[in-house]
């Protein structure tokens, strides 16, 4: 039996339509920066790509500044808000690492952003805050790595701009499986990323409203505008370009998938689990759930022994398990070592969500008696 792969918020299978662009890329010669005709093509290629990630989350093409990743994009934006002289951070309590820390070693005052205990964002706690001294960058993620769960931004958008803040959004998660419109959400900067959509890893966008002045992340040329130096990973952008493409053509297609993930939901559920965020809106494709006393990386061990690859919800970096912060943020520190995180994308298939819970249901059952010998 072919493995099941169920890790796409971790990273997405790369789209052939990606593969085809990257590999076209690759067979042809030609520097953006260069007059002659191969250089005009590959421009061309450049902009098209550009054209298409615009049209992702609908904005001109000259809002997209293309980075290394997400965790660059956010880096750049948030160093483009300390440059314009905002004086403290108002940051989102289950914000991915990329901000977190890139907010943290701003040296600016950070407050935490509370949630509730679904993973949403508290927007009185925002209205007070606001209206404290100082202009303040607001870090706000569109939807959460672990939960899926999807923030209020626009009305978040809506209170920052009255408050003369800049809104940054990390739309890493959500893009390509919910509709994104930036001028919708008023914000200020939002970022993305390739490898999330079907596209390859190490290459991702940040879109930048006209209130929004960029500085210069990188020395040593004028590429992306002056924003970003260094000759563009031009096959990766285009592989990008291609993903978008079909990211946005195939939103209807995923957000059908809410079916198949609140069916194994409910299998988990009946046996016990506790699904994390499930009264929130949440991504179609992404379930969170907890078992006490079921160590996460011990799940994530048995599944992959049969067969279906998911995640810890707790991130692991450096060889190290962390726990769970947005779980914390949640009110459930004690599920936070237990929560894994199941995640499905444009390739997945009922069959794949339904031998996950097959997989998962069965070693459980040969764990239950073990319980009730040691007890
Ligand atoms: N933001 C979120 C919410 C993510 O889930 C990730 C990746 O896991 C990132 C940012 C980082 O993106 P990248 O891997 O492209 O740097």
């Amino acid at each position: 039996m072919t493995a099941v792969y169920l890790d796409f918020n971790a990273t997405a299978p790369v789209r052939p339509a990606a593969r085809a662009a990257l590999n076209a890329l690759l067979d042809r010669v030609g520097n953006p920066s260069s007059v002659h005709a191969a250089g005009r093509a590959a421009r061309a290629d450049l902009e098209k790509a550009r054209d298409a990630v615009a049209a992702l989350v609908g904005v001109v093409p000259g809002s997209v500044t293309f980075t290394s990743g997400g965790t660059e994009a956010s880096a750049l934006a948030i160093e483009s808000a300390v440059a314009a002289r905002f004086e403290r951070i108002l940051l989102g309590a289950t914000e991915h690492d990329a901000v977190w820390e890139a907010a943290h070693v701003t040296g600016l005052p950070v407050e935490v952003w509370p949630v509730d205990a679904d993973g949403v964002a508290d927007l009185a706690w925002l209205d007070e805050a606001l209206v404290r001294p100082g202009r303040a960058l607001v870090c706000l993620m569109m939807a959460n790595n672990e939960t899926g769960v999807i923030q209020p931004v626009a009305e978040a958008g809506a209170k920052v701009r009255a408050a003369n803040g800049w809104l940054h959004v990390d739309a890493v998660q959500a893009a390509g499986k919910v509709v994104i419109d930036f001028s919708a959400l008023q914000a200020d900067t939002l970022s993305l990323s390739a490898h999330k959509i079907g596209g390859p890893q190490g290459v991702g966008a940040l879109v930048a409203g006209t209130r929004a002045t960029l500085t210069r992340r990188q020395h040593g040329g004028g590429q992306e505008r002056g924003r970003r130096a260094g000759t563009e990973n031009l096959p990766g952008i285009a592989a990008f370009g291609a993903a978008a493409r079909e990211a946005l053509a195939g939103l209807q297609a995923l957000a059908a998938q809410a079916a198949w993930r609140d069916a194994l939901q409910a299998r988990l559920e009946a046996a016990g689990a506790t699904a994390l965020g499930k009264d929130a809106d949440r991504l179609p494709q992404t379930l969170c759930v907890a078992s006490e006393d079921w160590p996460a990386e011990t799940q994530v061990m048995i599944m992959d022994l049969g067969g279906v690859m998911i995640s810890a919800g707790a991130a692991c970096s450096s060889g190290k398990v962390k726990p769970s912060r947005t779980v914390e943020a949640m009110g459930r520190p004690d599920l936070a070592p237990y929560s894994i995180r199941i995640s499905g994308g444009w390739s997945s298939t009922e069959a794949d969500w339904t031998r996950a819970g097959d997989v998962w249901l069965e070693a459980q059952a040969r764990r239950r008696p073990k319980i009730r010998e040691v007890a």
